[in-house]
């Protein structure tokens, strides 16, 4: 393993040859003696950063990015994110909740994306004064109607539209085709819009789309905007004039080691939808999750055996499936470093966690520097859908997290403890 393995979009790196990875300043075996692993480790730098470009690249025109929250919903990064003017995007009750606890000064940039919005969950966004309700089809509108009248307050809506556009992805993070449970169908929208109009509780303030997620391309935006762009102006001769356009996530990184041009990506991305979104003068919003913390977050991990079983090598770590599912459920590729690289040959191995399924690994028939017992490695690309993705599987704890700041480092989440699993429990 070369230093020049670890690519630039990556805030970790190896300050000298002989040193240890460092997160920023940071040392990531200092981290780990001092807050045990398995640990996840965020660089706020890096998640402010692709903040920035984001903001940078559609500063010519009034917008708003509503972070997605989903994707990694530690509290500090919702503060992180919203004291430097994001909104959120939200897809449940409990993740206002988390709005509201963090960043309560946020919740009019909120907003509440989603198929299956209950009553409760209606009612308590109505209630705090979310920007926008992305409404996923004609029934939910209803119940919006019901609900908002109920409470007396008007609710913003806009139609998530599904604009029947294919994308290359992971079938199962795919949400743009017809055939998807999300949205409804752009053929529809001008019927629905217009069935709201009589309604003094419906405000019809927007449309929105997304599309799916880790989408590396940027024609599929292009195309699912012109064809929103197609709507906005039958919308219009209807006398229907909405406010915003709200183009969802999706844009996608590169999980290996390629080299990467995170603003070069953005700046791609944004001159598809510009160029598809038309004449609009409304708010355009943007919900980027991955993009934004994907790069910025590793899991730290002890080595705990290296056996053989025939041909094969495996290393045993700490961290197993319950703490980053990716590889599992999706078959996602993630970069393994060892913390301090050996000065051998690299060897072809599995890297594994302990709990007894097969499906409980983090890399097959992998090229890595020889590793031993006690060695640190760092699974890279790991602040998207890690922890936000965890479980107590075989009644493990959930690993803490910490956050990066220049030199200095934050415990955001502390290590769960055997009472916290069993709190809710009787018998
Ligand atoms: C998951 C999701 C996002 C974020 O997707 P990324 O691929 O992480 O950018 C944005 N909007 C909605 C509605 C989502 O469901």
């Amino acid at each position: 393993m070369t230093l020049s393995t670890i690519s630039s979009p990556r805030p970790f790196a190896y300050p000298q040859p002989a040193s240890a990875l460092h997160c920023g300043e940071v040392s990531l075996e200092a981290l780990a003696k001092l807050h045990g692993t398995p640990l996840y480790v965020y660089s706020a730098d890096q998640i402010l950063e692709r903040l920035t470009l984001f903001q940078q690249a559609f500063a010519n025109r009034d917008h708003l990015v509503c972070y997605s929250i989903k994707v990694n919903s530690a509290l500090a990064i919702v503060k992180l994110l919203t004291s430097r003017g994001a909104g959120v995007d939200i897809v449940s009750g409990g993740e206002l909740e988390r709005v509201l606890a963090a960043a309560p000064e946020a919740v009019g940039r909120v907003v509440f994306s989603g198929v299956g919005k209950t009553a409760a969950e209606i009612d308590l966004a109505l209630t705090a004064g979310i920007l926008q309700f992305n409404v996923e089809s004609a029934a939910e509108l209803e119940l919006l109607a019901t609900r908002a009248a109920k409470l007396r307050k008007k609710a913003r809506f806009a139609l998530r539209v599904n604009p029947d556009v294919f994308a290359e992805t992971h079938p199962y993070i795919s949400t743009g085709l017809r055939e998807h449970k999300f949205g409804v169908d752009i053929r529809q929208a001008l019927a629905i819009y217009k069935s709201a109009a009589g309604n003094r509780w419906l405000e019809a303030y927007g449309v929105s789309f997304h599309i799916g997620s880790q989408i590396r391309a940027a024609e599929p935006f292009g195309a699912a905007m012109e064809r929103v762009s197609k709507l906005l102006r039958q919308l219009q001769r209807a006398g229907i004039a909405l406010q915003t356009v709200d183009v969802g996530g999706g844009l996608g990184i590169d999980y290996h080691a390629g080299s990467f041009d995170a603003a070069a990506k953005v700046r791609e991305y944004a001159a598809a939808v510009e160029s598809a979104l038309g004449a609009f003068e409304g708010r355009l919003l943007l919900e980027p999750g991955r993009f934004l913390v994907a790069q910025a977050g590793a899991l730290l991990a002890r080595v705990l055996y290296v056996k053989r079983n025939g041909r094969k090598t495996f290393v045993i770590t700490d961290a197993a499936m319950n703490d980053l599912i990716r590889p599992a459920l999706y078959q996602a590729y993630h970069e393994i470093v060892p913390v301090r690289p050996r000065e051998r040959k690299p060897r072809i191995v599995d890297v594994v966690g302990p709990i007894c399924e097969s499906g409980d690994f983090f890399a097959h028939d992998r090229k890595l520097p020889p590793v031993e017992p006690g060695d640190l490695v760092a699974i890279l690309d790991a602040g998207a859908y890690g922890m936000a993705q965890s479980s107590n599987y075989n009644t493990r704890l959930r690993p803490a997290e910490v956050l990066v700041e220049g030199a200095q480092t934050r415990l955001i989440r502390r290590r769960e403890t055997i009472a916290d699993l069993l709190a809710p429990e009787v018998f």
